[in-house]
């Protein structure tokens, strides 16, 4: 493949922006005692600052070529591993050695932001923080609050598994070749809500899923359309106290648990 196309399939936008480097290594605090997971480490710009501040630090990397040279330069240190790995096959619980959570950092190749944001609510039991630069779009969906139009099943997700933290946003050419986007460096520390809000996930991201299903139904319509009993939905609305011509984004997280559980409840 020429060299372009892959660039452009691997989303491989290098930050050259040395303050913007040091900062998102920054915002991820003393990692003198912390296993640090890159994710995308590239032509290694981030790389070079979190070498010298982690404890161990683990860079997985697609590109086979980045990964041979990436591990040529970090040869004499011993404490930094190249994974040549496609990150959404890594399992992050064997990436743990020591009882402290793994640190995620990352200038994301945006083609799989998604899922690479699911993939690490996936390890959310072994993450402490993941310090993530993402397209700007995708970072005002994730921190977006009920009630406005960015509000969907991302933010839900997001919310559910993290507090979320805008760090700061830059523009096109912070980056070599420059992307047609704005980016947002946000900081989520894993913090997940299910026992709290007495649900659970799979069964609590499948109502989401379907009462975002098309968002400009209501949610009872949604609700109808997944399946649900026309009278489950109304007492659960009732006893919810949720406007029967809500839409899913309205709602609060507290709101949709309660609704949920509800329905959950009516149901077994
Ligand atoms: N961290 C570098 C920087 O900031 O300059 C590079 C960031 S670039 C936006 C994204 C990087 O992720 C590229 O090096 C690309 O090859 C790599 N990448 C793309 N898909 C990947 C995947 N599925 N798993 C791991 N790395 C991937």
């Amino acid at each position: 493949m020429p060299q372009n196309t892959r660039r452009s399939k691997l989303g491989q936008n290098f930050l050259v922006n040395l303050q913007a480097c040091e900062a998102i290594a920054a915002a991820s605090g003393d990692l003198s005692q912390r296993a640090v997971v890159e994710i995308g480490p590239g032509r290694g710009a981030i790389t070079e600052i979190l070498a010298a501040r982690a404890q161990q630090l683990i860079a997985i990397e697609l590109d086979t070529l980045l990964a041979a040279q990436l591990r040529q330069r970090f040869a004499a240190q011993t404490h930094v591993k190249i994974m040549e790995a496609d990150v959404l096959d890594v399992d992050f619980g064997e990436l743990q050695t020591d009882k402290a959570k793994l640190e995620v950092i990352g200038n994301l190749p945006y083609y799989i932001t998604s899922d690479i944001l699911l993939h690490l609510f996936r390890y959310s039991a072994v993450i402490h923080r993941a310090v993530i630069m993402v397209q700007r779009e995708v970072a005002e969906r994730v921190l977006a609050t009920p009630g406005t139009s960015e509000y969907g099943v991302l933010s839900a997700t997001a919310q559910m598994f993290a507090q979320v933290e805008k760090l700061m946003t830059l523009p096109p050419d912070a980056f070599s070749p420059p992307p047609e986007v704005h980016s947002t460096v946000i900081r989520l520390t894993m913090a997940p809500r299910f026992e709290e809000l007495k649900v659970d996930a799979e069964g609590f991201f499948a109502f989401l899923r379907a009462g975002f299903a098309q968002k400009r139904k209501m949610l009872a319509k949604n609700l109808r359309i997944a399946g649900l009993e026309a009278q489950t939905i109304a007492t659960a609305f009732e006893k919810g106290c949720v406007s029967s011509t809500a839409r899913a984004e309205e709602l609060t997280l507290e709101q949709s648990a309660a609704l949920y559980r509800e329905i959950k409840g009516q149901n077994s």
